[in-house]
């Protein structure tokens, strides 16, 4: 049996311009893999982030001249195959996911089983939060009106003006909410103030609040802050899981930056082993990324897989969403399917 491989770039665009302390997108485009073996296709995205890697333009030029490595690769023994993929595409984390996610959900149909199920996961699953990004203050009224049917909100600050943006949401709302500074703050100082009024918020937890780079900064403010800092732009693959004992409290995992469920599944053996909290995260994705990751929503504290809901349209369809209750599928592999 012979597998071929097909992908395109999808443009993606959101209801609303996502806006973080370092980037502010109305669209993105993705690129959407579909592998078969004549009988399934698996499903994968990339969706890259320049915090991390090139765009998908390069992604294309890496499946164009890498196809017959990729269509030799192993649909059992994933560990085997991660490392493969990390060798052939060591510049590009979101095309590891892309074919560690295509594989995975091809080898799930195989087996006529979903992949929660294969990896021991429950169908449990804590409620998913939803992003605000950063905003003009008077747009927050409307994206606060769009997100009423979703209990937690996540904010993203990191501006000069993060004060007037808590204080526009909280006009609105009293509502948990998590915050993301996305490396905004750059000294000690500005996030230990930070953690401190953002602790009389009502809010939850402080994600990446300095740059990954002020790693002794970081862990000096954890001694101090009356919030649980979460690593995301610290905690990207498997390797980087150590290096963060005492300097947070839990990790944010998402597989465009781990490289798929292979490496995902191994960070959160990796978290419990060094007793961080797990969240699970991701980019903004279609369908296809968010019910890859949502399979191993059980095994995370925190979830924030709202991707696919900040879209104004998903050209997939996978694992429902209702006021961030994310229902898993017992469909075989991911259970995505084109709308
Ligand atoms: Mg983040």
């Amino acid at each position: 049996m012979s597998l071929s491989l097909k992908w395109s770039i999808q443009r993606i665009t959101t209801k609303f311009e996502f806006k973080i302390a370092r980037s502010a997108e109305s669209y993105y485009d993705v690129v959407i893999l579909e592998l078969s073996d004549g009988e399934f296709t698996g499903f994968g995205e990339a969706a890259p982030s320049t915090r991390y890697e090139k765009g998908p333009e390069a992604i294309l030029e890496l499946l164009a001249a890498k196809k017959d490595q990729i269509l030799d690769l192993p649909i059992e023994g994933a560990e085997n195959r991660q490392a493969q993929l990390e060798q052939l595409f060591s510049e590009s984390y979101s095309l590891q996911a892309a074919l560690d996610t295509a594989f995975w959900d091809l080898f799930g149909q195989r087996q006529g089983k979903p992949l929660w199920k294969i990896f021991g996961a429950t169908k449990e699953l804590v409620t998913s939060s939803y992003t605000i990004g950063i905003s003009d203050l008077d747009i927050i009224p409307d994206k606060i009106k769009e997100a009423s049917d979703y209990p937690i909100l996540k904010i993203k600050l990191g501006t000069d003006y993060d004060h007037e943006i808590m204080r526009a949401i909280r006009a609105q709302t009293d509502k948990v909410l998590r915050v993301d500074v996305n490396e905004g703050w750059k000294t000690l100082d500005d996030a230990k103030h930070g953690a401190e009024w953002l602790a009389e918020e009502n809010v939850e937890f402080l994600e990446q609040p300095m740059p990954s780079n002020q790693l002794e900064d970081i862990a000096k403010l954890r001694e101090f802050s009356p919030l649980p800092l979460v690593a995301d732009e610290n905690s990207v693959r498997p390797e980087d899981i150590p290096g963060l004992v005492g300097a947070y409290d839990a990790i944010n995992i998402k597989l465009m930056k781990c490289g798929g469920l292979t490496n995902g599944l191994r960070m959160i053996e990796l978290a419990q082993k060094h007793n961080f909290d797990i969240m699970l995260g991701c980019m903004v994705e279609t369908s296809i990324g968010i019910s890859a990751m949502s399979q191993l929503g059980s095994f995370a504290r925190w979830l924030d897989l709202d991707g696919n809901v900040l879209l104004a349209a998903d050209p997939f369809s996978g694992v429902g969403n209702q006021a961030g209750e994310i229902i898993l599928l017992d469909k075989p592999g991911l259970g995505v399917v084109k709308r």
